[in-house]
């Protein structure tokens, strides 16, 4: 197992922090009246790459790489762009450096920088890819018997989402309103939904674009990083609308994503197979080497004013099929695949009633409600509620980490329309 490297940026330097020298994650930020800037974080800091890059010290290309506040130029640069610009931020950054003095005047606190959306996204998509999580959802809805469909274990399910919709880490978003149809009317009415959802989720970012079909392995080479993500689900819009189609509004509100993405080569010494298969997989979708990572995962909420409770804890390593699977069959049928495009891994549930990745299956469909540790009890989110998701892949003495991923639910609109 790598060691941790050791920073002249001393708080990088802890078993506990999540921005080790080995991580390196890259966002986008701005501090007081600077513009929005790429930056990277270390320790409790983040390099400046925009100031790194005027002042001399960064430069992987002839051509300035860091005068957009996105990293797609970056991640269109393609794997071994990425891994120059690694090589030479590790050579900043490390114990003893040379580059030290300047590198310290493009350091800026984490604690005073507001993080922005670190990428455009290009498109998104989301896929149905934890077993345990399709078999709760199934058993709940179809009985334990029909649990999978049919095709689950053939392929990585998924469903073209919106890209317009995936915001950063705190961003807050009103509660949705949509139509909602219980059993007992035989008409929807059109309301704020009642069974408001988070699920806990990995998104790949495509870095590499591609024109026609892609094996495991060159999907995997395209990836650029991951970051966590938030799919916020409207459960009884989803519970109306999903048949033949799938899911459309109850999915539409919001994706939140973490502000850091982890390059996929810092998350490599962590890298670990899918789970054993059944039923073997197609050759254009078979593994070919670790492309899952063991990342421990946690959620937390806090009720609005109140202290928060871990609700749900559990591990990527739970996925049926890698975010290489899921790449390669979104391009089996010949569709072009953008930098940027965002995947999501699917609700990562466990086991055990504790590894849930959602509250649909923590308060099984609403029958079972969850004890918070404040005392108060919850079946779906509430108004006011914070839901932070926090991941970290554990090494010797150091951590990768995602930082959080935060949003808060905030009361519906009284007149979704009165402004139209
Ligand atoms: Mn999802």
């Amino acid at each position: 197992m790598t060691k941790r490297l050791t920073s002249w940026v001393e708080s990088a330097n802890s078993a506990e922090i999540h921005f080790p020298l080995n991580n390196l994650p890259c966002g986008v930020f701005s501090h007081e009246d600077d513009d929005p800037r790429c930056g990277v974080a270390i320790g409790d800091q983040i390099l400046d790459c925009r100031l790194a890059e005027e002042n001399g010290i960064l430069s992987p290309t002839d051509e300035p790489l860091f005068d957009f506040a996105l990293w797609n130029d970056v991640m269109e640069g393609g794997p071994s762009l990425w891994s120059t610009l690694r090589t030479r931020l590790l050579e900043i950054l490390t114990h003893g450096s040379s580059d030290q003095a300047t590198a310290e005047t493009c350091l800026v606190p984490q604690s005073e920088a507001t993080m922005h959306m670190p990428f455009e996204v290009a498109e998104y998509t989301d896929f149905y890819a934890g077993r345990h999580h399709a078999t709760n959802v199934g058993t709940m809805f179809r009985g334990a018997e029909n649990a999978l469909p049919p095709n689950w274990l053939h392929m990585p399910i998924g469903y073209n989402g919106r890209a317009s919709s995936v915001f950063v880490s705190g961003t807050n978003f009103n509660r949705p309103w949509g139509q909602l149809k219980s059993p007992d009317h035989d008409h929807p009415a059109f309301l704020p939904s009642r069974r408001f959802d988070f699920e806990l989720e990995l998104g790949a970012i495509v870095g590499v674009h591609s024109d026609g079909p892609l094996t495991v392995q060159q999907a995997h080479e395209n990836i650029f990083g991951y970051v966590l993500l938030n799919d916020w689900s409207a459960r009884d819009i989803q519970a109306w609308e999903y048949q033949p189609l799938g899911p459309f509004q109850a999915k539409a509100t919001a994706t939140s994503i973490s502000p850091w993405i982890v390059m996929r080569e810092a998350l490599e010494p962590f890298a670990c197979d899918t789970p054993e298969r059944n039923v073997e997989l197609l050759d254009h979708l078979k593994d070919c080497g670790p492309m899952l990572y063991d990342i421990d995962l946690e959620v937390r909420l806090a009720p609005e004013g109140k202290s928060e409770s871990t609700i749900a804890r559990t591990n990527y390593k739970e996925m049926y099929y890698s975010a290489a699977q899921q790449l390669a069959h979104h391009s089996s049928a010949g569709s072009p695949m953008r930098t940027g495009d965002l995947l999501g891994s699917g609700t990562i549930s466990g086991p055990e009633k504790e590894n849930r990745g959602s509250m649909l299956e923590l308060s099984w469909g609403g029958k079972e409600p969850l004890e918070l540790d404040t005392g108060e009890t919850r079946t779906f989110l509430e108004d006011g509620d914070t839901l932070t998701l926090s991941g970290a892949a554990q090494g010797k003495d150091h951590k990768i980490g995602f930082g959080d991923c935060v949003g808060t639910v905030l009361p519906a609109l009284k007149d979704p329309l009165a402004s139209h």
